[in-house]
């Protein structure tokens, strides 16, 4: 390895909560670093992550960011999602010290063929679906990234005849983007504007996401979702192989459903794999995270069993359109993880059956134009909680124009909208949480959010 990691002094900045801020001190203090790691939060905020790394040779520096951490410093590792802007990364250029991130040192540093994922929504269904269908071959499969876990720390078992699998935020691609780093097989799921408040422009935006393809090589695969227009506009600027999937439309090359089945061609060979009626998940657009994720199963060398087996066995991932309970005929949802309008949409036009909808929380700055139109159409009631509550009521007012429903009410409390909810709901009814929004105004996170919810539908 190229890099030297031994008695440098590193300072990690941010450790967060995600595990990638834990992963990389842990990595560094065993190669040898003296590891300083340093993030506003305190050490009671970060009890799961300063956990982590109990034992390890780490000076904390929590609670703020202190020059000298970026002076005397041979290297910085900034988390993703610190803002460029931090008037600390100008200290550590203004002093020569060299930045550098978890995501870009595992990509110089791992020997496997990486499958590199994004997209605005269905990252961690897609990279979870990839790693289910791959796991059950012959080839070793190491799954990380964004998801939760680092694998840096496992770079000394990976071997070259594996594969990964990386779940990628656009945070982490801007990093390997500057880096000039693609993966060897990317998927992108879907372009819709998300994280507004940290990008000025879509554009911007766009542009992190699209860092997924532009450093692929000829030979390498982009896998692309067909059915988003945005997407559709990418292939101009691929070198590597584009391969479509579509839920919607029939093509001649990449992935795609036909009767019962999906289809997968490649280069002259199709395959077909029974399973369309089969699917547990629900909801079209889980339809296209697992045609993504087949067909990058199969670029890495997965067979039709393989497929088959994860897309009809495979029952979701928890606060992703969880199913948690029927009582009284009526069904409860856990959709928490739906941070972004266009993954609480998916989810609301996933159902048949009417919705009563628990929606609202922080604002990213996201627009909920739409999202209201589809309130307005597809839901009977909507309890709106958190910052967005006023706003979106007030688009869905104006959307609804003389229709009665759907009903809105603006409670005070989570646990008030959930007696709301339940009460407005009917035998037949879904009770769906799918706030649209972020937590953080009133949870520590999405998790905190989806279990409060679940705990009040099992205390029914
Ligand atoms: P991410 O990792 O990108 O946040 P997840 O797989 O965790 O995506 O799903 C997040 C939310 O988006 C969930 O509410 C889920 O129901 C919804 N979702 C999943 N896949 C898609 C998709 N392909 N398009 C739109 N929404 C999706």
């Amino acid at each position: 390895m190229w890099y030297e990691f031994k008695n440098k002094r590193v300072t990690v900045m941010g450790l967060g909560l995600f595990g990638g801020g834990a992963g990389v001190a842990q990595f560094l203090a065993k190669q040898g670093a003296r590891v300083t790691v340093t993030d506003l939060r305190n050490a009671t905020e970060l009890a799961p992550s300063v956990k982590q790394l109990e034992g390890l040779p780490v000076t904390y520096r929590l609670g703020g960011h202190w020059d000298e951490d970026f002076i005397n410093a041979d290297m910085i590792i900034i988390n993703p999602a610190v803002p460029r802007e931090s008037r600390f990364i100008g200290i550590a250029r203004d002093n020569h010290v060299p930045l550098d991130t978890e995501i870009n040192i595992f990509f110089q540093l791992c020997p496997a063929p990486i499958i590199g994922i994004t997209g605005s929504n269905g990252k961690s269904t897609t990279t979870t679906l990839t790693g289910k269908i791959l796991q059950q071959t012959q080839r070793t499969t190491w799954v990380g990234g964004n998801i939760g876990k680092s694998l840096l720390l496992y770079l000394e078992e990976i071997k070259p005849s594996d594969i990964v699998v990386l779940e990628l935020s656009s945070f982490q691609l801007e990093e390997l983007h500057n880096a000039k780093i693609s993966p060897a097989i990317s998927i992108v799921t879907n372009i819709s504007p998300n994280h507004l408040d940290r990008y000025s422009t879509m554009d911007d935006y766009i542009q992190a996401k699209k860092g997924i393809v532009l450093h692929q090589k000829p030979g390498d695969y982009a896998i692309l979702n067909y059915d988003d227009p945005e997407l559709r506009t990418w292939e101009k600027e691929c070198k590597s192989a584009v391969l479509w999937y579509s839920a919607k439309d029939t093509l001649t090359e990449g992935a795609f459903v036909k009767n019962d089945t999906i289809v997968l061609s490649v280069k002259g060979k199709t395959i077909t794999i029974p399973c369309i009626s089969r699917i547990k998940i629900p909801g079209v657009h889980n339809l296209q995270n697992i045609l993504a994720a087949s067909l990058a199963a199969y670029l890495a060398g997965a067979g039709n069993q393989y497929i088959e087996e994860t897309a009809t066995t495979f029952s979701g991932l928890e606060h992703r359109l969880e199913f948690v309970r029927e009582v009284n005929g009526i069904r409860y949802y856990n959709d928490s993880k739906a941070t972004t309008p266009e993954s609480a949409t998916a989810a609301i036009t996933a159902f048949q059956t009417p919705v009563i909808l628990i929606a609202g929380g922080y604002d990213k700055g996201s627009s909920f134009e739409k999202f209201a139109e589809v309130c307005a159409r597809h839901t009977r009631a909507v309890v709106l909680i958190g910052k967005t509550a006023k706003k979106i009521k007030e688009l869905i007012l104006q959307k609804k124009a003389q229709k009665e429903t759907p009903s809105i009410l603006t409670p005070n409390t989570f646990r008030e909208a959930f007696q709301q909810a339940n009460t407005l709901a009917k035998s037949g009814d879904v009770v769906l949480l799918s706030p649209a929004c972020a937590s953080y105004d009133m949870f520590l996170n999405y998790e905190e959010r989806g279990r409060q919810f679940k705990d009040m539908v099992q205390a029914l």
